[in-house]
């Protein structure tokens, strides 16, 4: 799944890194992951072993957090999908969005207040910003409110979707100032009344992360909690950027698992005498998934070059995100379809990458809704407002 070699794009010091996330993976996660799939239950035991990796962070530094390059978390994304894309949701929810959103929109002191503890994952994060009836239309639409009352905010309205919502301890919540119409982001903490969450059941895709749906009922947060950068959905789009990039990195990391459980399957799976990865017509579909992978790649690369330098634009991580998504759910289903009848059961993994690349394909922006991102960058004309 490295056919162009992008690791030796590393410094030693991270390739080694990057190892140590492998063998975490294949030691840890590889074993349950399709078992934590079938349940629908996150890998909540991990946390101690994740934390113990002590790589919990974003590109950049913040406090308690060692700055980190973009490729090097893109990679680590990339792995984690590659084993278990639900497993790689589970931590990117938390240390992208999460973590995220205090980096970006945290004034000093909040980010000293939380990010300490949340890189230890003894305050596990989640971000609601979906709600039941706005999901693309959120930069407009957003229909939670916050009403200013002295040196609180009350809260009113409903989220959905919000992966890790029914665990976490911090969840940042955006909503509208009634008073200036802007959108601004507030950190709920668990167990804080009107505050209630549900587990969305029934999901056919990443069924090991949770995602809740969640009632806000008077909820009141003090004006400490209230992320003091956050002024309007500019801000939450900064955070929004970032995250995006980290989904085409899970995207490759989706294609490469099903690519590499397909390729493993060829070349032992016989038929009419011979291993079916003999013949002309699956040869030419896992060459059509490695190149659909390396050029992924290859984006993705240069965006995290791009993000290093500071000049990455939001259309940039939008094209990343549409074109990687696009190409795994490509990727996926030539996967499955080198299994036979066997790619539509759990046991062959391939099926469990077919299945979670329908949710990847959609969350953190619709691959419509990055297009035309995309869209309005080439045209200088928005088709969504
Ligand atoms: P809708 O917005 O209703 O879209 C339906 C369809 O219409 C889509 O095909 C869309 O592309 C299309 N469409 C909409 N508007 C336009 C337009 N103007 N032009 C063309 N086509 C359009 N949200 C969070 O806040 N936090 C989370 O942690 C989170 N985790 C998630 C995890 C999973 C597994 C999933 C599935 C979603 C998650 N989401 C989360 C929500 C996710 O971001 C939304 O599902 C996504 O933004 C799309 O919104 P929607 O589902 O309401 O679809």
């Amino acid at each position: 799944g490295d056919f162009f070699r992008i690791k030796d794009l590393l410094e030693p010091e991270e390739r080694q890194t990057l190892e140590r996330i492998r063998s975490f993976l294949a030691d840890k996660v590889e074993p349950t992951a399709g078992e934590l799939w079938a349940r629908s239950e996150s890998p909540l035991h991990l946390v101690d072993a994740i934390r113990d990796l002590g790589i919990t962070g974003i590109p950049g530094d913040a406090p308690g957090i060692t700055a980190r390059s973009p490729l090097l978390s893109g990679l680590i994304s990339m792995e984690m999908a590659r084993v278990d894309p639900s497993f790689a949701t589970f931590y990117g929810v938390h240390s992208g969005l999460g973590m995220g959103s205090i980096r970006e929109c945290g004034s000093d002191e909040q980010r000293q207040r939380w990010l300490p503890q949340m890189v230890e994952w003894r305050k596990i994060g989640a971000f609601g910003l979906t709600e039941p009836l706005v999901g693309s239309g959120t930069a407009r639409g957003l229909l939670t409110t916050a009403r200013r009352d002295g040196g609180e905010w009350v809260l009113n309205g409903e989220k959905r979707w919000i992966g890790n919502g029914t665990f976490a301890d911090l969840v940042v919540i955006w909503a509208r100032d009634e008073a200036d119409g802007q959108v601004k982001g507030f950190v709920v903490e668990k167990g804080t009344p009107g505050f209630t969450a549900r587990k969305l059941e029934g999901k056919i895709a990443l069924r090991g992360v949770q995602n809740a749906h969640i009632v806000l009922d008077d909820v009141r947060v003090p004006e400490e909690n209230r992320l003091q950068r956050a002024d309007s959905f500019r801000d939450t789009a900064r955070v929004l950027k970032v995250t995006r990039g980290g989904v085409a990195w899970q995207a490759i990391g989706c294609s490469i698992g099903a690519y590499e459980a397909a390729r493993a399957y060829a070349v032992e799976r016989e038929q009419f005498g011979k291993p079916i990865g003999s013949f002309q017509l699956i040869q030419d579909l896992l060459s059509r998934m490695l190149g659909n992978i390396t050029a992924s790649q290859a984006m993705a690369v240069r965006m995290a070059q791009l993000h290093a330098e500071g000049a990455l634009s939001e259309a940039q991580a939008a094209m990343a995100k549409m074109f990687c998504t696009t190409r795994m759910r490509e990727t996926v289903a030539w996967a499955r379809e080198v299994f036979g009848g066997n790619g539509i059961l759990l046991e062959y993994k391939a099926a469990r990458f077919f299945a979670d690349a329908e949710a990847l394909y959609s969350y953190e922006g619709t691959r419509d809704m990055n297009s035309l991102i995309v869209g309005r960058a080439a045209t200088g004309i928005s088709a969504f407002v």
